[in-house]
């Protein structure tokens, strides 16, 4: 699975990251830990990196998707990755879909983490931690409260607050990641590719949430997309150098008409076997009266919408 993690601080996206990492065995991209480790390696692109961290300048996004690009050849990245922390923005987004459309590895899922503002307020101002660093335990004081007030249970120390866990520091935080989420969620909704879970209750719960969006809606979908390749690949063996420039196209075509009736994963079937019909219907202009050959073949209504889709996208 190839995954975009979107969800505010607080929302336990990262919680929800691990457990993806264990069922899926799947790397967690984070453009933090490359830029460290890329410049640790002193690589090209970590020079680079460094010359712009040093200069206090953001290291930029050709830089970052570089990064991404080379952490997706290992082998570990080869059944999917999760990124988080990236893209932040929508020029970012389209970047990183076009490095993945070269790589014929798109996108598959852009799953958002949803928690209502004020939980999140509580969760990251309530926050008091063991002062004691050899114990380090965590409290809140709304959801799971020391039983002595500011008192670790484990050991007596005193719990502190962090600085900038104080309300208003918390409240520009949670602004500042609406304004960045809100266009992104957006971008990958026109995809189809967005998928929202309720970051309330238990780990578990959200997380069986999570993997059903995986396994009944992404997956089928996944599989009809690779058929789709694969009967593309055979229908036409020698011209391999030319194949990978076309590949993105019909991927994302795919993607479309399933994303809509998500309920009923077997109407991405027939699609996958007749991976031809799906060419005609992009270089269509918007007339009917010229031509009526490629629509012909589409029986529902959500594939006749990828056309005008597909043509907005860029
Ligand atoms: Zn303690």
């Amino acid at each position: 699975m190839r995954i975009v993690l979107l969800g505010a601080p607080g929302s336990g996206k990262g919680t929800q990251s691990k457990l993806l990492i264990e069922k899926y065995k799947i790397p967690q991209i984070s453009t933090g830990d490359l830029l460290r480790a890329a410049v640790a390696a002193g690589s090209d692109l970590g020079r680079k990196a460094k010359a712009a961290m040093d200069a206090g300048q953001l290291v930029s996004d050709d830089v970052v998707l570089g990064m991404i690009q080379e952490r997706l050849s290992k082998p570990d990245a080869r059944a999917g990755f999760i990124l988080d922390g990236f893209p932040r923005n929508i020029p970012q987004a389209q970047a990183l879909d076009a490095m993945l459309a070269r790589l014929s590895q798109p996108l598959q899922l852009a799953l958002l983490v949803d928690v209502d503002t004020e939980v999140l307020m509580k969760r990251l101002t309530g926050r008091r931690t063991c002062s004691n660093s050899s114990c380090g335990a965590i409290y809140n004081i709304y959801f799971s409260a020391p039983k002595a007030p500011g008192k670790c249970d484990k050991c007596g120390s005193n719990l502190a607050h962090r600085s900038d866990d104080n309300e208003n520091t918390v409240r520009s935080r949670l602004q500042v990641y609406e304004q960045q989420t809100a266009p992104l969620v957006s971008y990958y909704k026109a995809q189809g590719k967005l998928r929202t879970v309720r970051g309330t209750g238990s780990v578990n719960e959200i997380f069986k949430n999570v993997t059903d969006i995986i396994e009944v809606q992404m997956r089928p979908l996944a599989a009809a997309m690779s058929a789709a390749q694969a009967a593309a690949a055979k229908s036409a063996p020698p011209a391999k150098s030319v194949k990978p420039a076309k590949k993105p196209a019909p991927a994302k075509a795919a993607a479309k008409p399933a994303a809509k009736p998500a309920a009923k994963p077997a109407a991405k079937k027939p699609a996958a076997k007749k991976p031809a019909p799906k060419k005609k219907p992009a270089p269509k202009p918007k007339k009917k009266a010229v031509k009526k050959t490629a629509p012909k073949k589409a029986k529902k209504p959500a594939k006749k919408k990828s056309a005008p889709k597909a043509k907005k996208k860029k």
